[in-house]
């Protein structure tokens, strides 16, 4: 008999960690997996913070920290905050966290009470349902497709609003489409929240720095807005630092506190290793990472101009991260190599089972006609993949 809770039989375990376990698994059995699933930068993480690392374990950083994390890191935070988003934050307002991610679950469990609902426009990070759910939220999902650079509009946020409507959640630039909302995008979903003063706002910035086209904004910018955002970000992916586990919001007082609270009782706050290391991280300047992104923008060219050469992948051209997430559902309906493919997790399984790619179905993200194909991988990984994505569909 199963004993296990409700709340746990009804999460759906993470598509993009059980991708990544699977091509583990078929590697392990010798197959010459290409991971393309899971979105994690392939750099080493750089020197000056791997020091800073070293430096604190033989000062002795092995206390307990402060349970929303050291001043010194508190700080730094709020200097970062200053410098790259123009946003003004105090000590109380800052709370560092196990990885965005535990950030995320924590705004859940603080704000959300049964049957509360949150916008998700689609498609979405692929935690963000599941953490809602875990605090008795009711996910929204907002379609977009690529004809609007999957993006949400005014008047999508407008008619998805309803009286339980209790928070809306995105990122920018986003996982999975690479998509950034400009600072005009933003100003007229702001527009829409002012006449509904008690919703708020979620705006995951974790990838604010691998942007190609410059010029991020941030909800919290505007006056009007700073109150009711919520600011997410982390080092996982700007300094190649995902094992690290730290990521931090910037928040109203109230939901700093509650964030403290909660976290006070479930991990006692994060690594303090890591919590000197990314002091080191944010006190650096961002043209210290510059050599990555520009690495992820030649990767972007070069994914986007080999999936051109395949009939049936549709892409938008992304801004930001280091994901493509092309429409494929031209295949719907086909039989390749013997297998049917109905919906976009066929396809992923396909492109696993023939082409030994790994890739994420779109249905992960709320989406079920794209598929995600990370492209943090070397180029010489990016072209064997892709060649074989189009030696197995031709
Ligand atoms: N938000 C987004 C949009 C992400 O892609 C990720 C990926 N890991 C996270 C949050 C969580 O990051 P982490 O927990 O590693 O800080
Ligand atoms: N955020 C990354 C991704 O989307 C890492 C995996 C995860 O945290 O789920 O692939």
């Amino acid at each position: 008999m199963n004993q296990l809770s409700d709340r746990i039989n009804n999460l759906a375990t993470s598509a993009t960690l059980a991708m990544a376990a699977k091509a583990r698994e078929l590697r392990a059995e010798g197959k010459d997996i290409i991971g393309l699933s899971l979105g994690e930068p392939d750099f080493n993480t750089p020197d000056f913070i791997k020091d800073a690392a070293i430096e604190a374990i033989n000062q002795n950083y092995n206390s307990y920290t402060p349970v929303d994390g050291y001043v010194e890191l508190k700080e730094a935070i709020i200097t970062k905050f200053k410098r790259d988003n123009n946003l003004n934050y105090t000590l109380p307002q800052v709370v560092v966290s196990t990885g965005a991610k535990q950030s995320l679950a924590n705004i859940a469990a603080v704000m959300l009470n049964p049957g509360d609902e949150v916008i998700l426009p689609c498609p979405y990070w692929v935690s963000y349902s599941d953490i809602v759910k875990l605090s008795d939220g009711v996910p929204v999902e907002v379609q977009t497709s690529i004809d609007t650079d999957f993006k949400m509009t005014a008047e999508q946020l407008e008619a998805a609003i309803t009286p339980k409507t209790k928070m809306i959640w995105y990122s920018s630039p986003c996982n999975p489409s690479g998509s950034v909302y400009s600072k005009a995008e933003l100003r007229a979903l702001a527009d829409v929240l002012k006449k509904h003063p008690n919703i708020y706002i979620v705006s995951d910035e974790i990838y604010e720095h691998i942007n190609f086209k410059g010029g991020h904004f941030s909800m919290a910018e505007f006056e009007d807005m700073f109150d009711r955002t919520i600011t997410v970000n982390g080092v996982s992916k700007a300094f190649a630092m995902t094992g690290w586990r730290i990521g931090y919001i910037g928040a109203p007082d109230w939901i700093a506190r509650a964030c403290n609270k909660m976290q006070g009782q479930i991990t006692s706050g994060a690594n303090c290793i890591a919590q000197r290391a990314v002091i080191t991280a944010l006190e650096a300047d961002p043209s210290s990472i510059k050599y990555m992104v520009d690495e992820f923008k030649e990767r972007r060219s070069l994914i986007l101009n080999l999936l051109s050469e395949i009939d049936g992948f549709k892409t938008n051209e992304p801004e930001g991260a280091f994901y493509v997430f092309p429409n494929i559902s031209s295949y719907f309906g086909k039989t390749i190599k013997g297998k049917t493919i109905n919906n976009a997790s066929d396809f992923s399984l396909f492109l696993l089972e023939e082409a030994l790619v790994a890739t994420v179905t779109g249905e992960a993200f709320g989406n079920k006609d794209c598929i995600r194909i990370s492209y943090a991988a070397s180029q010489k990984e990016i072209i064997e993949a892709i060649k074989r994505i189009k030696t197995a569909l031709s």
